[in-house]
């Protein structure tokens, strides 16, 4: 079995790129979930939402120690220092050193506030043990299924090969390999774009490869992608509307800006009535009330996340945020229901019409383990 997760590879696309993995006949349109891969990808792996796995964005409030504890500091230093290039990389590395392996990026979150959050991803998710509930990789070390995988943290054009390898060699029972080149050449160049075109002809001839049949069978290959992805179209200023107001941050309340969330913590009432009035003013978001997160599977009891959520509507990117002082083609994190948000799974094997979203992937392919096994007895 092979599981090719392509990070970023939405529904839309994939359709619309003629002769895209015609191998892979079986396919299923996927609801992704609300937020970014840091949670779209444990609903993936585990089978349920966010709320049960705990994992949302990559940015949460620090309940307990922070991995970014003392760097206060850095509100000392002149402005250039400070958003370095360099101090983001010495910065990162105490990060590692005081032990979160999970992926993250400071991306341009002001370093003096960074103490204020956590990382939310602090071990491997790809590991066994590495998700707080019961993932897919669990069940592959209970099954005693010889099993390799690959992803972000070594280079994707290594790891490809090296599936191709492991595929050729026939002495391993599952390859799972997930692929992060595709979202970043979508967030530069925008659904048209030619490095876009690249990937995509790259896992197509790649895919028709690994579906050749052979000696021990047609191998059953599995394409599945965690969210899609909206061409951007406009920007908004957040912080620039909210700069304006009398009660400040971090003053007044705490705020958190995603591409296309600004999240909230409140200090005070009137911090609270003052942001919700401007930000409702806002033409290209709008507040989730409770109902709708309840909904999504995405209210948090412990408000972790933010006690106040604000979500841009689809190709709406906050600019400047936390992630980035400029604009991007295209971007994902917007309401699941948007046509370009839908994820994928695509195979050469019978894929059921109960698998509609995220969660169903994790039972899905635990049922093909079993079909599998009752193949080989
Ligand atoms: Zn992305």
């Amino acid at each position: 079995m092979v599981v090719l997760v392509v990070d970023a590879l939405g529904w839309r696309l994939a359709c619309e790129t003629p002769g895209f993995a015609a191998m892979l006949p079986h396919r299923r349109k996927l609801e992704t979930i609300l937020g970014f891969s840091s949670g779209a990808l444990p609903t993936l792996f585990t089978g349920q939402g966010p709320e049960a796995h705990g994992r949302w964005l990559m940015f949460r409030r620090a309940q307990g120690a922070s991995p970014f504890a003392g760097f206060e500091w850095t509100r000392m230093l002149p402005r250039r220092a400070r958003d370095s290039e360099r101090m983001r990389r010495a910065l990162t590395r105490v990060v590692e050193r005081r032990g979160v392996r999970g992926y993250f990026h400071l991306y341009d979150v002001p370093r003096w506030l960074l103490p204020e959050f956590d990382l939310a991803e602090r071990d491997d998710i790809f590991a066994p043990g590495g998700l707080p509930v019961d993932s897919l990789w669990d069940a592959l070390e209970r099954r005693g299924i010889s099993w390799r995988r690959w992803n972000w943290r070594t280079p994707e054009a290594a790891n490809l090969r090296e599936l191709e390898r492991c595929m050729e060699a026939e002495d391993l029972g599952v390859l799972v390999c997930y692929t992060a080149e595709l979202d970043a050449a979508l967030h530069h160049e925008g659904s048209g774009g030619p490095g876009v075109r690249e990937r995509l002809a790259r896992y197509h001839a790649l895919l028709e490869r690994l579906a050749r049949p052979r000696a021990g069978g047609t191998p059953w290959i599995y394409l599945v992608s965690d969210h899609g992805m909206v061409d951007v179209r406009s920007c908004v200023d957040v912080m620039g509307r909210l700069a304006r107001l009398p009660v400040q941050w971090p003053r007044d309340y705490l705020a958190f800006f995603d591409s296309t969330m600004a999240r909230f913590w409140w200090r005070s009432p009137t911090a609270r009535a003052a942001v919700t009035a401007a930000l409702a003013a806002e033409p290209g978001g709008r507040w989730l009330a409770d109902e709708e997160l309840a909904r999504l599977g995405a209210r948090f009891a412990g408000r972790e996340y933010g006690d106040s959520i604000f979500l841009l509507d689809p190709g709406v990117l906050m600019v400047p945020s936390f992630m980035g002082k400029r604009p991007l083609a295209a971007m994902h994190g917007y309401d699941p229901s948007h046509p370009d948000m839908a994820a994928l799974l695509w195979s050469n094997r019978p894929v059921p019409e109960a698998v509609r979203g995220l969660k169903d992937v994790r039972g899905f392919l635990e049922a093909e383990l079993d079909a599998s096994a009752r193949e080989a007895a």
